[in-house]
């Protein structure tokens, strides 16, 4: 039997996973993409601020820096292309004192060094005037305005469509458990059998060391750094209109208030280096320190309206920068990984860059027949009334509400599930349509949203899961 020997293998559905798969669909390649997980988006790229850096915090001349910045100018046109959510709402971040002015001008200077445009330096009344829930102890503020704030899902899912539109084949629930390469043939080997390549990429996430140290002599080590947010409701997502940070400290950005692209107000996160890669779970002394940090500088928070909490953990590698490019001791296989914060921000260009390296040693051509336009999922709240009214007549799903916090009707889910890349489980919903997203998280309307992914996907009811398998959301006995 002759074996199917793929041009590439990229380990690894999240955002830059995703990112590279899309770069790399613009190429006359075969490309298949291996996930763990049943869907892409189910590792860091889901649990994150969401925030679309300037570029000013990267150490000058690092890796970090130059991906940040180029990954932000590209945003805007991946966004209009593969119609995801994104707006330029600008960040700050503020300063307490004036002994730390200094600092917020080296941030300035560096935002110039590494190329960032647009951005100045007020003072703490000027800000109150823009923004009137910022506390009095703010003496001075930088602001960016080629900030911005983006859905993480949306992004991801977006670039996952358009790379299987142009040909990139996703095998889910699928875990790479070793590697190794016989006349200039990768054999990779999975939970599911093994699949081929002539070069493989890795964008594992927290894992980019384990795969990465199967092949090479040169090994990585990845922390896995966690940071714990508090999500509100809608009702609170108009309390500030930037990003507002704190002046970075050691562990990164600190704590941030923010508005989303979805209407919340998202606050947090912690930042704390743990040994199990596998926990994301929030316990209260981290909520106690969102609280704290986020008071600093925003007042009158309503902490109230927090719907739920959640945490991601950053990719920390030892040299602190992200490890990007072929390995020095493994001919065809490219890394990225350790892409910490700003990788979401970074992973439109990480992905145009591992791609035109991969090409290039495979020698592939650029296709003439690449479509770089992925429709959007269908968004019947963001349409007037007579616009609701023809979709409705033309699909009568489209009139049945499912979800009432999130005004999601079944023809969106129905229309989530039967994309390129459809969703299989409720969190696969939740990320494309955003079922279950609201106030109740899924109380009232994740039954009827079960009873939907059965029968769309044939998957009977006791076997649709939350999220990958083992999540089963009904129990019974026989
Ligand atoms: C708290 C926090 C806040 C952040 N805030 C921001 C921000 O505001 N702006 C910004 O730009 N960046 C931010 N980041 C960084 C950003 O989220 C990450 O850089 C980005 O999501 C990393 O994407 P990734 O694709 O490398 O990793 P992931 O999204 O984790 O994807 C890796 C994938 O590989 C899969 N995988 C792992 N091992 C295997 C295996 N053996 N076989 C098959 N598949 C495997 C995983 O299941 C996962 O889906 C933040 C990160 C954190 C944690």
């Amino acid at each position: 039997m002759t074996r199917k020997i793929f041009d590439t293998v990229i380990i690894g559905g999240g955002v830059i996973g995703c990112s590279i798969a899309r770069a790399l669909s613009k190429y006359d390649a075969s490309v298949c993409l291996l996930e763990k997980e049943e869907d892409v988006c189910s590792g860091t790229s889901k649990a994150n601020s969401a925030i679309v850096h300037a570029g000013y915090d990267a150490k000058t001349g690092s890796k970090k820096a130059y991906f940040n910045v180029e990954g932000n100018k590209l945003m805007g046109k991946l966004a209009e292309e593969l119609d995801f959510e994104f707006d330029r709402n600008g960040s700050v971040v503020l300063c307490y004192s004036e002994e730390d002015m200094p600092k917020l001008r080296e941030l300035y200077e560096r935002g110039i060094t590494n190329g960032v445009e647009d951005m100045e330096i007020i003072s703490g009344d000027e800000l109150r005037a823009r923004e009137p829930n910022i506390t009095d102890s703010v003496v001075g503020a930088l602001v960016a305005n080629t900030g911005g704030i983006v859905s993480p899902f949306g992004l991801t899912i977006a670039l996952a469509e358009n790379a299987s539109e142009n040909g990139v084949e996703f095998k889910f629930d699928t875990e790479v458990v070793g590697i190794k390469r016989e006349d200039g043939i990768y054999t990779i080997a999975t939970n599911n059998g093994e699949v081929y390549a002539k070069t493989v990429v890795n964008a594992a996430g927290i894992f980019s060391d384990e795969i990465h140290n199967m092949v090479c002599e040169d090994k990585l080590h990845i922390t896995a750094r966690k940071g714990a947010y508090c999500l509100l409701d809608k009702e609170a997502g108009g309390h500030v209109k930037y990003t507002v940070f704190g002046l970075p400290g050691k562990y990164g950005k600190g704590i941030l208030v923010s508005p989303t692209v979805h209407g919340n107000l998202l606050i947090g996160p912690t930042a704390m280096d743990i040994d199990d890669k596998f926990d994301t779970a929030t316990e209260a002394g981290e909520i106690s320190e969102v609280i704290s940090g986020s008071a600093l500088g925003v007042k009158n928070i309503p902490y109230r309206l927090t719907i739920t909490s959640f945490a991601g953990l950053r990719a920390h590698e030892d040299g602190n920068d992200f490890v990007i490019g072929e390995s020095k001791d493994a001919e065809g296989f490219f890394d990225a990984a350790g892409i910490e914060s700003p990788g979401l921000t970074a992973a439109p260009a990480i992905g145009e860059h591992v791609a035109k390296l991969v090409a290039e040693k495979l020698g592939a051509d650029e296709k003439k027949d690449f479509n770089p336009i992925r429709k959007g999922f269908l968004k019947l709240s963001e349409k007037s009334f007579e616009e609701r009214a023809a979709i409705i007549k033309e699909n009568p799903l489209c009139g049945v509400v499912v979800c009432r916090c999130m005004d999601v009707s079944e023809g969106e889910i129905v229309d989530a599930i039967h994309r390129p890349i459809g969703a299989k489980s409720l969190d696969g919903l939740k990320r494309r349509v955003h079922q279950g997203f609201g106030r109740c998280q899924g109380g009232f309307c994740a039954s009827k949203a079960m009873e939907i992914l059965s029968r769309e996907t044939g998957i009977p009811m006791e076997k649709i899961c939350k999220n990958k398998s083992g999540s089963e959301m009904l129990s019974y006995k026989m």
